[in-house]
C-alpha cells in the first residue's frame, strides 16, 4: 500500500493540516451553518457542483479532518464519521441495499450488528443469510443469491475475538461480484488494514480503541475506492443510475473512486442524519493521537494476562488469538503479526457461580458493559447481557455459561495480574 507517512505520524498529525497562521490544534467548528457571499455560490454547493460547507448535517470541518485521518490510517480514499458504530454499519450496508436485496454475513459478529442485519433490515425488506466464517469457500458460496449485494464480517469478532480470514472472504465476495465490508473495530488500523487483504469498505465503532478513553460513542465508514461499481451497474443502481434527489446526478460518473462515500454523505446523511457532533470528533481525534502507543500496550498486557490465566489451575479455559494453541493463532500470525487487541475470554473451574464470586472480589478490574478502553474491565454475559437465558440456551447462542469477557487496559501489568490473583484466591 502506497502511504506517504508512517502510521504513528498519521495518528499524531494526519487530518488537520493548518495553513499559515491557523490553529496548530484541530479546532471544534461548533457551528451548524457556513456563510456565503452570493446566492449562486450556495446553490452550486446544493447541487454538488462544488465542494464546500453549508450545513453540519452534511459536512463539518472538524469531522472532515478526523474522517480524513482515519481514511489515511486505513489506506482508503475517503471516510465519513457517524454518530455510533451501529450507524456506521447501518449506513455502510444501506448505501448499496434496498428492499428486495440480500446480504451474506459471518455469524460471529457483535450482537448489535447481528440484530441490525437479522431483525431490523428484515423490516426494510432486506434479508440476511449468516454463514460460519470457518466454513469452506464452497460452503459459504452457497449462501449467495442473484440479489446479494455485499458480504460482511468482523476482523476480530466481538466478543469471541475470532480472526476473520479476510483474503478468503474477499475472494468469495469478488467471485460473486459484490464488495466485502469489514468491521475493523477491535484490530484498528494499527494492527490490521483490511484493504491490504482485499476488503472494499471498512467500518469502525470509534467508541472502542480509537477513542480509547470511553468518552464518546461514535462510528466511521472508510472507502478503499477499489470496488468497480460500474462493472455491476445493474446491481448498484443507486450508484450507477441518476439520483432523482440531485437532478439526475450519477455518483460513479461525477465522483469516480469517491462515489460510494459521496452518496453516503450527500444522500444517507442528508436524509437520515446520524452525524457525530464536532465536539465528539475533537475528542476522538485526541484518542487517535495516541492510538499507535496504546494498541501495543493493550496487546502486550492481554497476552501476559492470557498466559498467566492459562497456567493457573483454577482456570478452565482461555481464548485469545495471541496464545500459541488458540484456534485462531495461525490466522492471527498472518493478519495481525504485531498483536490482535486487548480483549480475551476465559472460564473458571466450577462454572457460573464461581465466576460471579470471582468478579465480585475484583478491585482494580471493573464490572462494566464497555470494552476496549484504557481501563481494565470485565463482563459476564450469562449474568449481564444474556441473563434471561438458561445454560442450555446460552450454549445454543455459542456462549459458555462460565464465559467472562476481559478487556485488558493499559495499567501496569503487575497490578492487573495481582488483582486477578487476589480475586481467584
Ligand atoms: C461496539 C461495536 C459496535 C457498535 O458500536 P457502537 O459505537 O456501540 O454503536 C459495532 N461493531 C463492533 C465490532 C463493536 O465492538
Amino acid at each position: 500500500m502506497n502511504r506517504k507517512q508512517k502510521l504513528s505520524t498519521i495518528c499524531v498529525q494526519g487530518g488537520w493540516k493548518p495553513k499559515n497562521g491557523e490553529p496548530r490544534v484541530l479546532p471544534i467548528y461548533q457551528s451548524t451553518t457556513f456563510k456565503y457571499e452570493t446566492s449562486e455560490q450556495m446553490a452550486r454547493l446544493f447541487d454538488l457542483e462544488e465542494s464546500g460547507y453549508f450545513y453540519t448535517r452534511l459536512q463539518n470541518p472538524t469531522n472532515d479532518a478526523v474522517a480524513s485521518k482515519i481514511a489515511e490510517l486505513e489506506g482508503g480514499v475517503a471516510a465519513m464519521l457517524t454518530s455510533s458504530g451501529q450507524a456506521a454499519n447501518f449506513y455502510a450496508c444501506f448505501n448499496i441495499c434496498e428492499a428486495g436485496d440480500h446480504i451474506v454475513s459471518a455469524t460471529s459478529i457483535y450482537g448489535g450488528t447481528y440484530n441490525l442485519l437479522s431483525v431490523t433490515f428484515k423490516k426494510f425488506g432486506i434479508e440476511c443469510t449468516f454463514v460460519d466464517q470457518e466454513a469452506s469457500e464452497e460452503e459459504i458460496s452457497k449462501a449467495f443469491r442473484p440479489n446479494t449485494k455485499l458480504l460482511f464480517g468482523e476482523m476480530l469478532s466481538n466478543p469471541g475475538v475470532m480472526v476473520l480470514d479476510v483474503e478468503k472472504f474477499a475472494r468469495i465476495a469478488h467471485n460473486h461480484g459484490v464488495p466485502l465490508i469489514v468491521d475493523n473495530t477491535f484490530a484498528t488500523p494499527i494492527n490490521c488494514r483490511p484493504f491490504e487483504w482485499g476488503a472494499d469498505i471498512v467500518t469502525h465503532s470509534t467508541t472502542k480503541y480509537m477513542d480509547g478513553h470511553a468518552t464518546c460513542v461514535g462510528g466511521c465508514i472508510v472507502d478503499s475506492g477499489n470496488f468497480d461499481w460500474e462493472a455491476y451497474a445493474d446491481k448498484y443502481p443507486g450508484l450507477c443510475l441518476p439520483d432523482e434527489s440531485y437532478h439526475g446526478l450519477v455518483y460513479t460518473k461525477a465522483f469516480g473512486k469517491m462515489a460510494y462515500i459521496t452518496k453516503a454523505t450527500s444522500q444517507l446523511m442528508r436524509d437520515l442524519g446520524a452525524i457525530q457532533s464536532p465536539e465528539n470528533a475533537f475528542l476522538l481525534n485526541l484518542g487517535l493521537e495516541t492510538l499507535h502507543l496504546r494498541m501495543p500496550r493493550h496487546c502486550q498486557n492481554a497476552l501476559r494476562v492470557a498466559e498467566w490465566l492459562e497456567s493457573n489451575e483454577k482456570v478452565a479455559w482461555v481464548s485469545y488469538p495471541g496464545l500459541k494453541n488458540d484456534k485462531c493463532h495461525e490466522l492471527a500470525e498472518k493478519y495481525l503479526p504485531n498483536g490482535s487487541c486487548g480483549v480475551l475470554s476465559f472460564g473458571l473451574k466450577g462454572g457460573r457461580d464461581v465466576a460471579i464470586r470471582f468478579m465480585d472480589k475484583l478491585k482494580l478490574v471493573a464490572i462494566v458493559t464497555h470494552v476496549a478502553d484504557a481501563r481494565t474491565s470485565i463482563l459476564h454475559p450469562a449474568s449481564h447481557t444474556h441473563r434471561q437465558l438458561s445454560d442450555e440456551q446460552l450454549k445454543e447462542a455459542g456462549i459458555a455459561p462460565d464465559l467472562m469477557r476481559l478487556s485488558v487496559g493499559i495499567e501496569d501489568i503487575d497490578d492487573i495480574i495481582a488483582d486477578i490473583k487476589q480475586a481467584l484466591e
